[in-house]
């Protein structure tokens, strides 16, 4: 799962329809924009985790500079910087950027630039399959839900497709070299609401893509209560 961003009531919908699983495999950007980071960091610890750090956890701990962010980001990390509990912080502090998780790649934003870059096409998507060595490599950062398979031989853009998963359709990782986001639970932008997640099951290699619906009334409250951003709340309803 990628960009949990905060919101609990995202994070649970999404493990009780995972239920059973092994371990959570979580992309970065756990926390900022939302209104739970304790307890989204505390849930997700609860089980066996992996974790990769993203741009808004290294901006709620103080370790990159809030000016590249724009307004509400920069509102949000401050704001979770001055809430966030010394286990939190800790464990946030602890994160790297990418790693390797089993026989797949794993980076916030691209394996290029794990902490900045944004794979939004097949323009940014071609050049970072250079930059893994694994067959396939997971990401986030975005928030939409793509799997950019290399096609090879070719040069440019023909190198390589992309598209976007539908929910409950599944692709086994095979041969081919892919990258694949998984889209966001915390705060799609494909303008379904639902959280989405991948499941991953290294047996098959077969990757599935899901999408849950969620009490998003909850994490708009918890938001207002918390006086973030308003336009923070109005955004998941419409999951953009
Ligand atoms: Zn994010």
């Amino acid at each position: 799962m990628a960009d949990v961003h905060a919101n609990l009531a995202a994070l649970d919908s999404v493990i009780e329809s995972a239920h059973p699983f092994d371990q959570i495999w979580a992309l970065g950007d756990l926390v900022g924009y939302g209104p739970q980071p304790n307890e989204v960091v505390a849930r997700l610890r609860s089980h066996k985790l992996r974790s990769i750090v993203g741009n808004h956890d290294l901006g709620s701990i103080g370790k990159v500079d809030l000016s590249s962010f724009h307004a509400d980001a920069r509102v949000a990390c401050e704001w979770t910087a001055g809430e966030l509990n010394d286990d939190a912080r800790r464990f946030l502090e602890e994160l790297k950027g990418s790693a390797l998780f089993g026989d797949v790649s794993v980076a916030h934003g691209s394996p290029r630039n794990p902490t900045w870059e944004y794979v939004t096409g097949l323009q940014v998507a071609v050049p970072n399959f250079g930059h893994f060595s694994t067959q396939a490599c997971l990401i986030g950062h975005t928030h939409v839900p793509c799997v950019y398979r290399w096609l090879g031989g070719m040069l440019g853009e023909d190198a390589c497709s992309s598209s976007e998963p539908l929910p409950n359709s599944a692709i086994e990782l095979g041969d081919d070299r892919l990258i694949i986001n998984p889209g966001s639970v915390g705060q799609p932008r494909d303008g379904d609401s639902r959280a989405a997640y991948a499941c991953y099951e290294p047996k098959t290699r077969v990757m599935s893509f899901h999408r849950v619906e969620y009490d998003v009334d909850a994490t708009q409250v918890a938001i207002r209560r918390a006086r973030l951003p308003d336009r923070l709340a109005v955004r998941l309803q419409y999951g953009t």
